[in-house]
């Protein structure tokens, strides 16, 4: 069970969100900044995301019909602006995820400037803000949590406390949260990546999407909200891509979901409350002031 689920749209059983992290080669950049561009090999593999994986993904949204989030960090708009306009004109949604995917921890006291670079570069390249964001690595910290609530963001998409999206409140205000989980992303089962530190055993592509769709069950079973976050250039390869692919096809035939873009589900909340009709699951942060063990 769920504790406070959402009445979702036209009485669907459960709000279904495929996002991309669209992070390319920015993650070579990132982690090895002395000689990345001499780094062929992973270089490579991320920009199997734009190049090949980005125009599969789009084609099968298309024919399917729907719209979803992807998240891309600026360095990567500005880097494969064609892609960028592809996926706009597809009627998606595209979110922000760090400049070159910079871990808020490691950059702590200095996101401002990298996250305000990234604002930049989604006004220029995208022809408007950002409506949500989520952490590179997940690791969205209080410092970039202010900056989400400065620049009016509607939704951050990297924290874990619930099943379903909830509200987070700060001195400053708040916005809803979509909460990930690592059951549902693409890292642990299809990672390999040695230069930042992931050396998992690739799964097949069934057993590795298996675990998502024991996960969707669940939530839909219990009216819940189920969301992939995954990237391109994992899931996006081509017999993984197959398979979400007729995984989809047949849940929107043979089941009531809303597949939806998470932009769209900020919106479907808001008019939950002014109609009085559902309230959102709060919490309140900071969780602690400081280190308890310090
Ligand atoms: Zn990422």
């Amino acid at each position: 069970m769920i504790r406070n689920p959402v009445p979702w749209p036209n009485g669907a059983r459960c709000a279904v969100a495929i996002t991309f992290d669209m992070d390319a080669d920015s993650l070579i950049h990132i982690a090895k900044p002395q000689d990345s561009h001499r780094r062929l090999y992973p270089a490579s593999m991320g920009r199997y995301g734009p190049g090949v994986a980005i125009p599969r993904i789009l084609d099968t949204y298309q024919r399917l019909g729907v719209q979803q989030s992807f998240f891309i960090p600026g360095w990567c708009l500005e880097t494969y602006p064609e892609t960028v306009e592809a996926i706009l004109k597809g009627g998606h949604e595209i979110g922000h995820h760090g400049y070159l995917h910079e871990d808020p921890i490691t950059t702590y006291g200095s996101q401002r400037e990298w996250f305000e670079r990234a604002l930049d570069a989604h006004l220029r390249i995208c022809g408007e803000a950002p409506r949500g964001y989520r952490a590179p690595v997940y690791n969205i910290t209080d410092e970039v949590l202010d900056l989400l609530i400065e620049h009016g963001f509607r939704y951050d998409s990297s924290m874990m406390a619930d099943d379903i999206p909830y509200r987070v409140d700060t001195a400053n205000g708040q916005l809803y949260e979509m909460p990930v989980h690592w059951g549902t992303d693409d890292w642990p089962p299809f990672a390999h990546y040695e230069e930042i530190g992931y050396m998992m055993p690739v799964k097949s592509p069934s057993e590795g999407l298996a675990a998502f769709w024991e996960e969707f069950e669940a939530q839909y079973a219990a009216g819940g909200f189920f969301m992939l976050i995954v990237h391109p250039f994992l899931t996006g390869r081509l017999a993984r891509w197959q398979q979400v692919e007729a995984w989809m096809a047949r849940t929107m035939e043979t089941r009531d979901v809303w597949f939806t873009t998470l932009s769209g589900i900020a919106d479907h909340l808001d008019a939950l409350q002014a109609e009085g009709a559902w309230q959102p699951t709060v919490e309140s942060l900071p969780y602690v002031d400081s280190p308890p063990a310090a």
